[in-house]
């Protein structure tokens, strides 16, 4: 069985049987059968019908935000993701014409060649919990409109999104075998992608989950997009705007229970602002009222799994045992415990501790001190991750030199844990391979086609 066990208080909130392999290669197979005449269908047609389901998924909203906060605990009083989900899915229609253009060289007399760019067959997407709309949306809306048909495998913590995202693709009018949503177990996907099921995966979760993807495709040359973990950094340089940073970092550490892929999971500061910048932290996070998501004043809700704090609360003990200090007073947060993991703030760290080189995914982060922007960028790339980096300056020209040092998928200026459409989400290292959205998510979702031909 499929489970999820809401981490509000552990009960059993949804069950579903996963297929057999015979029903997921059925399925798997019907998406095949359907490609074709999908990618048939105008451009615009596609479009238009994954705008119409964009929409559908929003008039849901009052209903997926009470259902969000039961299966992985965000709170209510933040509103869901449509926001985001739709900014997305908006962006790569509007997108969609120019990106997906044939590439005319030459059209004279003698020759006509072009390359154009059709779409792979059948695209994988398994999906997060942790932004479960928002991430799973990145892939299918594109890979809709570039003309593939998707198959989705959603978390087990989260059944009821792809259920919803199915629902209401279905209800705009795109065929029940051009967007499926499945349950799947890992033996059975992985044995699909490994009998070439599948033209295009694109896995967005865990580091292992990302291997164990790999391993299964190893040898059917399937495309594979991974967006696996992180474990982003900020540097606040001697003249940023100390209050926005401070603001704009703790809650990229803190947010979603930390639980956001390219959440802030360790801050460097420059040592002038270094006590400033701690105190403003810890009376902002000392501020956040951990409880029951549903509850509208809730700012924290639990982790979506008591294991997952309680990995957070091992990496903290750790790290305290070899000298690092806790700024947060636990008796702030009496419902601190089992998924309920109260926020914390960590100074005296160094890099040999598990909290600032393990992903903790989780409301702890460990602020250093550093001598300068040498330092700064050494820190930033000892880690096995590169997914976001957060600078903090008001030198443009400064960010942008220690930016191409840096060896990470995107770099922030002033800003933190923001995905933008219009840019291709990305990373290196352990945190995968590939990219997503923008121009560049259609690349990676078609394949180019090269015409050559000779008119006489
Ligand atoms: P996870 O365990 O890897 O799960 C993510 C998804 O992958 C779920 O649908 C899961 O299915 C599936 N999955 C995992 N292993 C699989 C396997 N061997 N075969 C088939 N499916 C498999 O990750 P998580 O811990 O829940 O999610 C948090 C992680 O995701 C963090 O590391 C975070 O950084 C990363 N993340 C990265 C990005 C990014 O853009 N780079 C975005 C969001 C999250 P089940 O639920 O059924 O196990």
């Amino acid at each position: 069985m499929i489970t999820c066990i809401s981490p509000i208080d552990g009960t059993t909130l949804v069950e579903r049987e996963p297929l057999t392999s015979e029903d997921a290669a059925k399925a798997a197979a019907r998406a095949r059968d359907a490609q074709p005449g999908w990618a048939a269908r105008p451009l615009d047609e596609r479009v238009s019908l994954v705008r119409a389901a964009t929409q559908i998924v929003g008039t849901m909203n009052d209903e997926i935000v009470p259902e969000l906060a039961r299966q992985m605990g965000r709170p209510v009083r933040f509103g869901g993701e449509f926001g985001g989900f739709a900014q997305r899915a908006d962006h790569m229609s509007d997108i969609a014409a120019e990106a997906l253009a044939d590439i005319e060289v030459e059209d004279s007399g003698e020759f006509h060649r072009l390359i154009k760019r059709v779409p792979h067959g059948v695209v994988l997407v398994v999906a997060p919990w942790n932004y479960p709309y928002m991430t799973a949306i990145n892939t299918i809306a594109p890979a809709l409109i570039a003309g593939n048909t998707v198959v989705l495998k959603h978390a087990s913590q989260t059944p009821l999104v792809g259920e919803r995202l199915a629902k209401a693709f279905h209800k705009a009018g795109v065929p029940e075998d051009v967007f499926q949503n499945v349950f799947l177990d890992h033996a059975t996907t992985s044995e699909l992608i490994g009998g070439g099921a599948f033209d295009f995966v694109n896995f967005t979760g865990s580091v292992e989950g990302g291997r164990a993807i790999e391993r299964a495709a190893a040898g059917t040359f399937t495309g594979l997009g991974l967006e696996l973990g992180g474990k982003d950094p900020g540097y606040v340089m001697e003249d940023a705007d100390l209050d926005a940073a401070v603001d704009t970092l703790i809650d990229g550490a803190m947010f979603n229970s930390g639980q956001c892929c390219c959440g802030i999971e360790r801050i460097y500061v420059v040592e002038s602002l270094f006590d400033a910048f701690v105190e403003k932290a810890v009376k902002i996070v000392e501020g956040y009222k951990l409880g029951d998501p549903l509850d509208p004043d809730t700012t924290m809700g639990p982790m979506a799994q008591p294991r997952f704090a309680d990995m957070i609360r091992a990496q903290t003990v750790e790290a305290v045992a070899a000298g690092a200090k806790t700024l947060i007073d636990p008796a702030l947060f009496p419902k601190d415990g089992g998924a309920y993991l109260m926020p914390q703030i960590l100074v005296d760290v160094d890099h040999s501790m598990r909290v600032m080189r393990e992903e903790s995914f989780g409301p702890v982060v460990g602020i250093m001190k550093v001598a300068d922007d040498a330092e700064a960028i050494a820190l930033m790339n000892d880690s096995e991750y590169g997914l976001t980096a957060s600078l903090w300056t008001q030198d443009e020209a400064r960010a942008m030199s220690i930016a191409d040092r840096i060896e990470t998928g995107t770099v922030y200026m002033n800003r933190a844990d923001y995905l933008d459409p219009a840019l291709c989400w990305t990373g290196c290292k352990n945190t995968g391979r590939g990219g997503g959205l923008s121009v560049i998510g259609y690349q990676n979702l078609t394949r180019p086609k090269s015409y050559h031909f000779k008119k006489a």
